[in-house]
């Protein structure tokens, strides 16, 4: 089957998957048009910001991939104050952000429950009720979900990063911290609840097969995701995967994979939100705008205190590590406009995907 038959499909196999991820030239150019129109079509040129506050790179886990691993020595550990984060969301309301996203490592403590919790009240407060609040603070048990959620969350982020277990055993360490099954579970929790659920995988991972690739996206789909935050996979030096360097694709084989991926997902589900990931203005600077230009309608603007940010690095050469708030965002509105597409500025952008989601549950 041509890319143009596949494109043109209402469900999509393996197989076809695989050959959209593999297609070039003009095919290419004809998947990136349809993804576009897809995105015109049912979400519009709108782009919302989520203010992305990185409050905390302690993490309990040791991802193999990651930069703020709990086995990683060299550097420094922060914690914002909970000042510092409420801060944070003012500059936010005030600029009339939508929305904020609470992100940190992954930690499991009744101090941690109750500190989060306690946050979400506070921002609420502060914004009369009016920010919108994504956590993306790891697995949980599901009653401390649904505490954080009856406070006031009500997006999460919990990124799978590979759906082939095989795969995810691979990239960490083999132990009951890191287990594939409890992060499924985790997701099905969130959705339960009743969050707007995010996942999201790392392309171009050792490893990885387009098999495995074309897998995340049909997981996505039969999962039914609301939004999804997905990047390219970008080594870091003090990480044990740094030992499989030499065997990855070049890094713009693993951007311009990326950008496959976000516009298969944005034919496959056409309503959800999709983030264009820092990640990809890392190997490009014009990355993010490519991503929004082809089906992304989310732009994560760090609005982490900048004395902090060098210490937030999930993988190298991260961007805009030492900018403040204020020029992020006005680096940003000029990016953007290159991409055609509109800020909207003091609403949710809640993803239409999620509402329709509810009413078939509830068979209207
Ligand atoms: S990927 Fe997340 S859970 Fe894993 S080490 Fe990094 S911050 Fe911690």
């Amino acid at each position: 089957m041509t890319v143009k038959d596949i494109i043109n499909k209402d469900s999509f196999s393996k197989e076809d998957l695989i050959t959209l991820l593999s297609c070039e030239g003009d095919d290419k150019t004809l998947l990136y048009k349809k993804s576009a129109e897809t995105k015109e079509k049912y979400v519009g040129n709108k782009l919302w910001f989520r203010g992305l506050i990185e409050f905390s790179n302690v993490c309990g886990k040791d991802c193999l991939y990651c930069g703020i691993r709990k086995g990683n020595k060299n550097l420094k550990r922060y914690n914002l104050s909970d000042e510092e984060i409420l801060e944070a969301a003012r500059f936010a309301y005030e600029n009339r952000y939508g929305s904020i996203a609470l992100q940190s490592g992954e930690l499991e403590s009744s101090s941690v429950t109750s500190r989060i919790e306690n946050l979400l009240h506070k921002i609420k407060e502060l914004s009369d009720g009016e920010l919108g609040i994504t956590l993306s603070v790891g697995e949980q048990k599901h009653e401390v979900y649904k505490k954080w959620f009856d406070a006031g969350a009500h997006r999460y982020l919990l990124r799978v990063e590979a759906t082939n277990r095989e795969l995810y055993r691979k990239i960490h360490p083999d132990n009951k911290k890191h287990d594939f099954q409890r992060r499924l579970d985790c997701l099905k929790s969130l959705q339960d609840i009743g969050y707007q659920t995010g996942t999201g995988v790392m392309i171009g991972l050792p490893f990885q097969t387009p098999e495995d690739l074309a897998g995340d996206l049909l997981y996505m789909h039969d999962f039914d995701i609301d939004m999804c935050g997905m990047g390219p996979y970008i080594e870091h030096a003090d990480t044990p995967l740094i030992n499989y360097a030499d065997t990855l694709l070049p890094i713009n084989t693993r951007f311009d994979l990326t950008l496959k991926m976000i516009a298969i997902l944005r034919i496959m589900m056409k309503d959800i939100n999709i983030v264009a990931a820092t990640a990809l203005q890392a190997i490009d600077p014009v990355g993010r705008e490519k991503a929004v230009k082809i089906g992304a309608n989310i732009i994560m603007p760090n609005i982490t205190p900048g004395r902090y940010r060098d210490n937030y690095r999930l993988y190298d050469n991260k961007p805009c590590t030492d900018d403040s708030a204020e020029d992020c965002q006005s680096c940003l509105e000029a990016r953007v406009s290159l991409a055609d597409s509109e800020v909207i500025y003091g609403e949710w952008g809640d993803p239409i995907h999620y509402e329709k989601r509810l009413k078939r549950a509830r068979n209207e």
